[in-house]
């Protein structure tokens, strides 16, 4: 400590570049701080600092970490601790450009294994972004020295240090996300793909806001699909299973079917304690599934919804570098499919109609052997029965999707009714079949990940900008409408998943989902830190499905 005193002492004045002596690591009463990379001006993204503390100093009980999904509710919960106390205690700009601001990568509502705080059992680090002051281009170390010895140990010692009687939050909180992680591991025993509990708040607060709505209507199950389950820490919970087969939402515009659609979306996640959604879970293998135009494609076997395109073009190893509402959402579908999803997620809203439905009327008008698209309408059930693969569709203004469905769920006014019985009544038969390509897994598909760096850059670079715009070298994988994905930490966890794979498993041998499936694995077990080859703190772990999605938004030729 004393040594970063003086050192800090000795270059006051001195031109920026001067900090870059402070490199090393330092010891501080309570933890270890350890000065990892400093920037190289004010301007520039933050130097990145960690610190270490011991497990005799933090005081935080083994027990609180002794499983993969405890560890992560616990270092969701401690990295929140320090953005608060960062907020509490650091007063932020001083000097030129980012001076003298810290911060830690946090996850939103949902909680994301990241790498920002890191428990194991010799020690706990976390990893925080910490903008050395500057004025102009010149050293302010009086400013510096506040940071370091004066605000760092406040953050530390109020966020990280635990006594025997502060522990009782952190508890709950770790048990709250455990039960929301049984919930789900039950769903497959419950013949379910869903669960929303009693008393949930779905609808957030704005569009872009995904904090819960004041004042929102509760949910409240329907008696025919009431269920009650049993978690460890909470004990009985009922609410509303969905389950398998084909579920439609329908109801009246704007009585919240997207909403719960949205829930169902998030429900692959768990969601901290207040968030309305904490007992709302989908199974883990959920893909929300929409049309998409405009968006690449390369070599998806989309035969099974579209036969033939004009011109004769084949569809069975379709490509395009611009894709209609239909055949992008036909990819997204198959795309899916290659990866083992085991339930889609559809609303109208956001979905080509000609890839949904097509009516008796338009089928006299256009003959079935004239229209190269079969939607979905036909299918939907085969996939369910032959493949196993759920659908919940919402649908207000379609009433074709009646005679394919198991069930049906009205929306009115915020709260669901079963109306299954009354649903077929109406519905009439299933629709006729038509000819059809079988679904055939293609597990062989490869994709050219290569990364290349922009014209006057010696190296590659993954950056970020937006949460869903990865800059992958020269390329931007535009993922705006790959919706289950949520944290900018995931996007470029996400870039460094595909150059990984470009890098190590060029021939994808065994094919692209399963090269992906086996180096995720790998971060599961070894954390995020093996993606990046330096320390930092700012990533989150995606799911397969968001990989394969930028893998395949990649507008490399093949
Ligand atoms: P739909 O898809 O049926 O047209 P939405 O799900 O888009 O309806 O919901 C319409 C509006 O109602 C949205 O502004 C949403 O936030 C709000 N809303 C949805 N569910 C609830 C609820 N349970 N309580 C209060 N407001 C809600
Ligand atoms: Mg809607």
């Amino acid at each position: 400590m004393e040594n970063l005193r003086s050192l800090l002492h000795s270059i006051d004045d001195k031109g920026y570049k001067a900090y870059k002596q402070l490199q090393g690591t330092y010891h501080f009463n309570l933890f270890q701080l350890t000065i990892d990379h400093v920037q190289g001006d004010p301007f520039a993204q933050p130097s990145r600092i960690s610190v270490q503390i011991s497990k005799e100093q933090h005081g935080i009980p083994p027990l609180f970490w002794n499983q993969r999904i405890r560890q992560t509710a616990l270092e969701d919960f401690l990295g929140r601790a320090v953005h608060a106390a960062i907020k509490k205690h650091v007063k932020g700009r001083r000097g030129t450009g980012r001076s003298g601001e810290m911060e830690i990568a946090v996850n939103g509502q949902q909680v994301l294994r990241r790498n920002a705080v890191l428990l194991d059992d010799d020690q706990l680090e976390a990893r925080l972004l910490f903008a050395l002051p500057g004025s102009g281009r010149s050293i302010l170390a009086g400013e510096a020295a506040e940071m370091f010895f004066n605000e760092l140990p406040q953050v530390v010692e109020s966020s990280l240090i635990w006594t025997r009687n502060s522990l009782a939050g952190m508890q709950q909180h770790i048990e709250q996300i455990e039960d929301q992680n049984i919930l789900r591991s039950q769903l497959k025993q419950l013949k379910g793909v869903a669960f929303v509990a009693d008393g949930s708040v779905l609808p957030r607060y704005s569009g872009i806001d995904d904090h819960p709505l004041q004042g929102g209507v509760p949910f409240k199950a329907p008696e025919e699909l009431k269920c009650n389950v049993t978690l460890p820490h909470q004990g009985p919970v009922s609410g509303m299973l969905i389950p398998e087969g084909i579920t439609l939402i329908v109801g009246g515009g704007f009585h919240g079917k997207s909403t719960l659609l949205q829930a169902l979306e998030r429900g692959i996640y768990n969601h901290i304690p207040g968030d309305g959604r904490e007992l709302v879970a989908t199974c883990a293998e959920a893909v929300k599934i929409r049309a998409e135009d405009h968006r690449t494609i390369n070599q998806v076997d989309i035969s099974p919804f579209i036969s033939t395109l004009p011109g004769n073009r084949a569809t069975n190893s379709f490509s395009t570098a611009n894709a209609s509402g239909s055949t992008s959402q036909a990819a997204n579908i198959i795309e899916a499919l290659e990866c083992d999803c085991t339930c889609l997620l559809i609303d109208e809203d956001t979905s080509a109609t000609n890839f949904m439905i097509r009516d008796q009327r338009m089928r006299k008008l256009v003959p079935d052997s004239q229209e190269p698209i079969t939607p979905l309408l036909f299918r939907v059930r085969e996939l369910y029965e032959k493949k196993g693969i759920s659908s919940i569709i919402v649908t207000g203004g379609s009433g074709d999707y009646l005679a394919v469905a198991d069930r049906v769920i009205m929306m009115d006014n915020y709260q669901p009714f079963d109306v299954t019985t009354k649903a077929h009544q109406l519905a009439g038969s299933k629709p006729a079949a038509e000819t059809r390509i079988p679904f055939q897994k293609d597990h062989q598909r490869r994709l050219n990940l290569a990364i290349k760096p922009l014209p006057r850059q010696r190296e590659a670079k993954i950056q970020v900008r937006e949460q869903r715009l990865l800059e992958y070298g020269r390329e931007r994988i535009d993922l705006s409408q790959v919706e289950q994905l949520v944290d900018r930490g995931q996007t470029e966890a996400i870039g460094r998943i595909l150059s990984w794979c470009h890098q190590h498993h060029p021939e994808q041998k065994s094919g692209l989902q399963a090269t992906l499936r086996q180096i995720l694995e790998q971060v599961e077990q070894q954390g995020l830190d093996l993606l990046l080859p330096w320390k930092a703190g700012h990533l989150a772990l995606p799911r397969l499905y968001e990989i394969a999605a930028a893998a395949n938004r990649l507008r490399n030729k093949p």
